[in-house]
């Protein structure tokens, strides 16, 4: 048996030489951030700190155990039912994170009805791939709903899922959900929608793109919501079935009341955010008029999420290079994250920076 290590190092070699080895790289605050999802500069916000602190005090640094051993405070359940007024569904139940959420969710859904078969798009988050496992994907191409229902025609089947996501994480598009829930009405088959990127910060009040119209409705707090978690919404008997079925709920220590206290203060705050919520949109809008002035192709990007193609790995990670230089945090795309040859720059706007900030990053992306 060769050691460990002589099976990886070797791995990593050939990371190395493809530009695909990843590395954890110290923070740099003096860095203008364009890179993370603090879409609302939430995680910041001097009520979600002093909640998180609260709740600490009043409850612990840890959660202790599972919800189902060591019990649900109120304060609790009235977030859940505050996060599903919220999402326009009956319930919802939190997660400690939104991959371990769509993770074990997606397997405690497949165990319902007969044959269960799963229609995905391309562009699905690794999340949502590791919940489907080694169920077969039935793939549609990105956003391409005349391909799905090609595909729901040919499939037919009692039980069917379309799994997808609202906005997505890589190419900042928007999937159509209005047709999407059309279209799963039509055939017969139940929506599975992931909000991580929408929550917050798309849809009224910043509730997200889905407004009770898929089955069951996902979204991360850790993303516009400035704290960590995530939330899974939909009717009273599925949460029920979740806490009964989902490992990923049922084997893992709840949340910490400090990731609770943001939750709580978050609330209070996003539906109010309207203009910040202008604000990123429109920032978004001239960072992709400025990237396509250089020549720059943004994908169909509406959101605050804003690619910019180079196709080489190497070529996305000089570039970013390049602005950490110019004082800026953006962070190269590469694949597996991204399909090969769409290596990217994705930037990722925040309403929490200044109008000097943006500026400069506007000057490093025309010096591109
Ligand atoms: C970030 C993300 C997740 C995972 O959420 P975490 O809380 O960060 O684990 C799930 N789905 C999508 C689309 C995401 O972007």
């Amino acid at each position: 048996m060769p050691a460990l290590d002589a099976l990886i190092l070797p791995r990593l070699a050939k990371l190395e030489a493809a530009g695909l080895r990843r590395r954890l790289a110290a923070c740099d605050p003096s860095l203008v951030d364009v890179a993370s999802n603090d879409y609302l500069g939430l995680s910041r916000h001097p009520l979600l700190i002093e909640r998180a602190c609260a709740w600490t005090k009043k409850h612990g640094a840890g959660s202790r155990a599972s919800r189902l051993v060591a019990g649900t405070s109120e304060e609790v359940l009235a977030l859940e039912r505050k996060l599903a007024r919220f999402k326009g569904c009956e319930a919802a139940l939190i997660f400690a994170s939104g991959f371990q959420l769509n993770s074990s969710v997606l397997p405690a859904l497949l165990e319902l009805g007969e044959k269960p078969l799963v229609f995905t798009d391309r562009l699905n988050h690794a999340s949502l791939h590791a919940g489907l496992g080694s169920v077969r994907q039935i793939r549609f191409r990105h956003n391409d709903l005349a391909h799905l229902e090609e595909l729901l025609e040919r499939y037919p089947g009692p039980t069917r899922w379309i799994v997808t996501e609202s906005v997505f994480s890589m190419d900042g598009d928007t999937a159509d959900v209005a047709a999407l829930s059309a279209l799963a009405a039509r055939h017969g088959a139940y929506l599975y929608l992931d909000e991580a990127h929408a929550t917050g910060v798309l849809g009224p009040q910043g509730a997200g793109l889905s407004q009770g119209r898929a089955t069951v409705t996902m979204g991360t707090l850790g993303k516009a919501l400035g704290g960590a978690g995530a939330y899974v919404a939909g009717s009273r008997a599925l949460i029920d079935w979740l806490v009964n079925r989902c490992a990923g709920f049922i084997y893992s220590t709840a949340p910490s009341p400090a990731a609770f206290g943001a939750l709580e203060a978050a609330l209070e705050l996003v539906p109010q955010m309207e203009a910040e919520r202008a604000r990123l949109m429109q920032m978004a809008e001239r960072l992709r008029k400025a990237l396509k002035a250089r020549g720059f192709d943004t994908l169909a990007s509406t959101t605050q999420i804003v690619p910019a193609i180079f196709g080489e790995a190497q070529r996305a990670l000089e570039a970013a290079q390049r602005l950490r230089e110019a004082g800026l945090l953006a962070v190269a795309i590469r694949p597996p994250t991204v399909p090969a040859g769409s290596a990217r720059l994705r930037f990722s706007l925040s309403a929490a920076l200044t109008d000097a900030q943006f500026e400069r990053l506007l000057t490093a992306v025309t010096r591109l």
